[in-house]
């Protein structure tokens, strides 16, 4: 090369250098540019990238081969490089010439290298990149995972949102047992054919991917819905052209239809909506599609609320006792009252069955029972060291407290500690389901019976209520729920009210006093009276008052309970 020559040359190659390693402006169009002047500059005719991602890819010969520049014959291989990376995949590129084209001489043959040298390093870093992407976003089957998914849902939302899409999670039925009828590689088949189909439902309008194992999501316009159920209910796929055999898929689906007050934050808001709701359409034997709405959401929400909020309201004593009084029905003398729990949050009272289930959940409510027992046991304390009128009050108990064996124990230290007669308290427990439980109960409620601590059953007649539980155990007094009390006397001759009639007469000749909760109207009193039950419960005196207006209803301490009045 003269010097001239040689000054150009150079020139070309540090602005073709500079170009390919500049990765972040480096584009297809500049690749091929570069390509060209490569070409150019060292008289090639042909140039040939390729990547492999192993070593087992490149044996079977399963890469990606480009050839970017094609401009005459390959006659003659100019020069080969290959490199492999730091994680073993393969990049290899080969330059042709044809016959008739000088040769190169060792400069040029330098400068080659190093050219070959930055545009295998691009190439490499290139698909790599491409590699990682496929990685990170399919599963090892080659399915759009989870994070496919998400990424999804991150763009529509920044895109116009998601109101007026549709996302859903299903499972397909029993695919296991396809798997074991027609052989796994078959049911890869059908699964892969029943997904292909509900990509081809949604296509380009929305994404599909595969949660793990026969568990997907997808996201679609609403329109599309009714075509992706009745897909999903029922479908026929063929895995052996051959024999021309087909199966039977169905799923269950769990679907949320986005509505315009739908907060998207994460796009976990949104598999919160649809996990649950698959869940749901699974167990339901109410069908196989479940419909999620923001109420449940509201409801896990409400869930999380209780949960966070519940240590700090006990410190804070935000939990107060209301006291429901029972009623002597024949003379309308309080007898006793029910303590029953409010929250008192910000000023707002929050009802039991907002809370109560949740504590259920968990032995939080085993706390929070006994926090009610020491408020119980206060309030007595200062009635009686008042001169005030005091009555026995129950407190409830749940079931999680069986598995407690100091439970008595635990029960009589507040009771000393406040130093509250025994006769002031009385604890209500409910029924049993499993037999290991009734055991647990019935010993403790003998326990009780003999330290003198009174127990009630609660809510008899809700549920399987067994005779046994009235029978083996030692109860002061039974509850009666008032699903059971009938509304009037229309109803004396119907089922109901033949249960009732029986139950209150077994119990008073059983000599367990008898409670009926729910009283709310005067011909539902007269109803107690008939029948063997003397005490009554409900709105027809008061419902749970706060502590300040009980105490005033106990300075008269009785209701009238005359018709005339
Ligand atoms: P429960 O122990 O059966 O309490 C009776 C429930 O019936 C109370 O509801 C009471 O307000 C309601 N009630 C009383 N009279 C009437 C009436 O005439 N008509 C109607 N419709 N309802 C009436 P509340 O206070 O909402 O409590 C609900 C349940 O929450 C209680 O049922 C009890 O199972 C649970 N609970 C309340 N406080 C506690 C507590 O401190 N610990 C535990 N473990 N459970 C509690
Ligand atoms: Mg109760
Ligand atoms: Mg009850």
């Amino acid at each position: 090369m003269n010097t001239y020559k040689r000054d150009l040359f150079l020139k070309e190659f540090a602005e073709m250098i500079d170009s390919m390693v500049d990765y972040e402006h480096f584009s297809r169009e500049r690749l091929v540019d570069n390509l060209c002047r490569m070409a150019r500059l060292f008289r090639l005719t042909k140039v040939i990238t390729e990547f492999y991602k192993n070593i087992t890819d490149e044996k079977d010969g399963k890469g990606e081969v480009l050839c970017d520049f094609d401009e005459g014959p390959a006659e003659v291989v100019v020069m080969k490089k290959e490199i492999i990376t730091k994680i073993g995949a393969i990049v290899r590129v080969t330059a042709y010439s044809s016959k008739d084209m000088e040769e190169l001489d060792e400069e040029e043959e330098r400068y080659l290298a190093i050219v070959l040298r930055s545009l295998m390093s691009y190439v490499g870093r290139n698909r790599l990149q491409t590699a990682v992407e496929v990685l990170a976003y399919h599963d090892g089957n080659g399915y759009p995972n989870f994070a496919y998914y998400f990424r999804h849902l991150e763009k529509m939302n920044r895109q116009g949102g998601l109101y007026g899409y549709t996302a859903i999670m299903y499972n397909l039925k029993q695919f296991s047992l396809i798997n074991r009828d027609i052989g796994l590689e078959h049911g890869d088949v059908v699964m892969r054919a029943h997904f292909e189909t509900v990509k081809a439902l949604v296509a380009d309008k929305g994404a599909v991917c595969r949660v793990g194992g026969d568990n997907f999501a997808a996201i679609f316009p609403t329109e599309l819905l009714e075509s992706v159920i009745s897909f999903l209910d029922n479908a026929s796929i063929g895995y052996d052209p051959q024999i021309s055999s087909t199966v039977e898929v169905s799923a269950y689906v769990g679907v949320f239809v986005i509505p315009k007050e739908f907060r998207f934050e994460r796009p976990g808001n949104i598999v919160e909506m649809i996990m649950p709701a698959c869940q749901a359409a699974k167990a339901s034997d109410k069908g196989d599609v479940y419909y999620a709405s923001l109420k449940n959401l509201e409801m896990k929400e409400n869930v999380s609320r209780v949960r966070r909020h519940f240590e700090e309201a006990l410190e804070k004593g935000e939990f107060k006792a209301y006291y429901q009084p029972k009623v002597d029905v024949e003379t309308g003398k309080i007898i006793g009252a029910e303590a029953l729990c409010r929250w008192i949050r910000d000023g707002k009272t929050i009802q039991p069955m907002e809370f109560i289930p949740i504590l259920e959940r968990n032995t939080d409510i085993c706390r929070l029972d006994f926090y009610m027992l020491d408020l119980a046991c206060k309030d007595i304390r200062r009635w009686l060291d008042e001169g005030k009128k005091a009555v026995r009050v129950s407190v409830n108990f749940s079931r999680k407290h069986l598995v407690n064996p100091k439970l008595l124990d635990d029960i009589v230290n507040v009771l000393q500690r406040n130093n509250v007669p025994y006769e002031y308290i009385e604890i209500e427990l409910t029924e049993t389901t499993s037999e290991g439980d009734y055991q647990k109960l019935k010993n403790l409620v003998e326990d009780f019976r003999e330290n003198g601590i009174h127990t009630s059953i609660d809510d008899f007649g809700v549920g399987y209520s067994s005779l046994n539980i009235i029978r083996e155990l030692p109860w002061n007094v039974m509850k009666i729920d008032r699903s059971l009390l009938p509304m009037s006397h229309a109803e004396k001759y119907n089922s109901s009210a033949v249960v009732y009639k029986h139950i209150t007469a077994m119990a008073s000749e059983m000599g367990i006093e008898c409670l009926t909760e729910g009283v709310e109207t005067l011909e539902q009193l007269e109803i107690l009276k008939e029948n063997s039950c003397m005490y009554a419960q409900g709105y027809y005196f008061d419902k749970p008052l706060p502590l300040d207006e009980y105490e005033k209803r106990m300075e008269s301490g009785s209701y009238s309970v005359k018709d005339d009045e």
